[in-house]
């Protein structure tokens, strides 16, 4: 049970079983509550209860706390705490694009019952401290060309975490399988005996173009869209493939080489007045949302500028982004009349 009131100060008795009463004793340390702690039933009768203003009873499953806690209500006032899991386990989550309330239900869940986060910086982790109730930190982080932590290393973290016992989640930005090693670190779990459960989350490959108003599907101007990653540059056959599609093309990881897919698709027939949007550090305080032309960006680089994280979005949907410039989004109003 998680009590709504200030406990500051407050001394709090937590009874259970060390194991299982891990997590209650870390949230009530977290609310800045003074904790003494019991663990077997036949500790109570001896123990010093004086100053004492919550009691914590965690249901550990020995019969033997019954009454004893009937003892303790006469005089205290007592909550049931439930036990942390028995043993360890990997959770992943995918945290979407960076703010807290694009977190899922289930992602909020998982968090409170960790007893360690293994976290990287595109997720919402400005807050993780208020969110896990005083979870074990770590970050991970991996930016472009900084393996912070190689992803081998973290793998074997998240293991070892998991066989102490504790409950390891592993917070990713946006969905953990969407170019985010998910499955990876899925199989280091298994391939380990641990067990390992995903929370799906929210794509930035969707989000972040929504975040300027940019729809990656519209009725009647595009019908499908794909994600590319731009770690490593595309091949001539794979620009010919984009080009041909007639669709939406969303990039992640790519401003690094937009200069070289927007050549490529150039080269491959892809009309120059395409429009192009690169929306920069979506659903920040900062979030910028700069337009173009695929012939305009390619031969004079006006998305030079540009820097992760970013995702880049090319064809006609742009053309309903926010604040979209007069002369790109020309014709825009027959592409909303279409929904009218
Ligand atoms: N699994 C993640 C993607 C990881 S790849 C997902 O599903 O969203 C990392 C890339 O995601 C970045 O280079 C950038 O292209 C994109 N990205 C993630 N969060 C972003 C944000 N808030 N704003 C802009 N781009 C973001």
């Amino acid at each position: 049970m998680i009590l709504d009131t200030d406990l500051t100060g407050r001394t709090v008795l937590v009874l259970g079983a060390a194991h299982a009463a891990r997590r209650a004793l870390r949230r009530y340390a977290h609310a800045a509550a003074s904790v003494r702690t019991l663990t077997a039933p036949g500790q109570v009768a001896a123990a010093d209860l004086t100053g004492i203003d919550l009691v914590a009873a965690v249901a550990d499953g020995d019969p033997g706390w019954a009454p004893v806690l009937d003892g303790l209500r006469s005089r205290f006032l007592v909550v049931t705490e439930p036990a942390a899991a028995p043993g360890g386990q990997i959770i992943l989550i995918g945290g979407g694009p960076g703010i807290e309330d694009l977190l899922t239900l289930a992602a909020r869940k998982a968090l409170r019952e960790a007893d360690v986060v293994l976290y990287d910086r595109l997720g919402p982790c400005e807050n993780l401290a208020e969110l896990t109730h005083g979870a074990e930190l770590v970050d991970v982080g991996k930016r472009p060309g900084h393996h912070a932590v190689p992803q081998r290393d973290i793998e074997a973290l998240m293991v070892d975490h998991a066989r102490a016992g504790k409950t390891v989640v592993r917070l990713k930005g946006g969905d953990p399988y969407v170019f985010g090693r998910g499955r990876e670190e899925v199989a280091a779990a298994v391939a380990a005996g641990i067990p390992v459960s995903v929370v799906p989350g929210v794509t930035s490959a969707v989000s972040v173009p929504a975040a300027a108003d940019i729809p990656v599907t519209h009725r009647e101007v595009s019908h499908l869209f794909t994600v590319v990653s731009g770690h490593a540059p595309l091949t001539e056959a794979e620009h010919e493939h984009l080009a041909g599609l007639g669709g939406t093309i969303v990039v992640l990881m790519g401003m690094g080489t937009l200069h070289q897919l927007l050549a490529g698709l150039r080269r491959a027939g892809l009309a120059p007045g395409t429009p192009v949007a690169v929306v920069e550090r979506g659903y920040r305080l900062d979030q910028a949302t700069t337009y173009s032309t695929v012939g305009e960006a390619a031969s004079r680089g006006t998305l030079a500028r540009c820097t992760n994280p970013a995702v880049v979005v090319i064809g006609e949907v742009v053309r309903l982004g926010r604040d979209c410039p007069a002369g790109i989004a020309a014709g825009v109003e027959a592409l909303t009349g279409a929904v009218a």
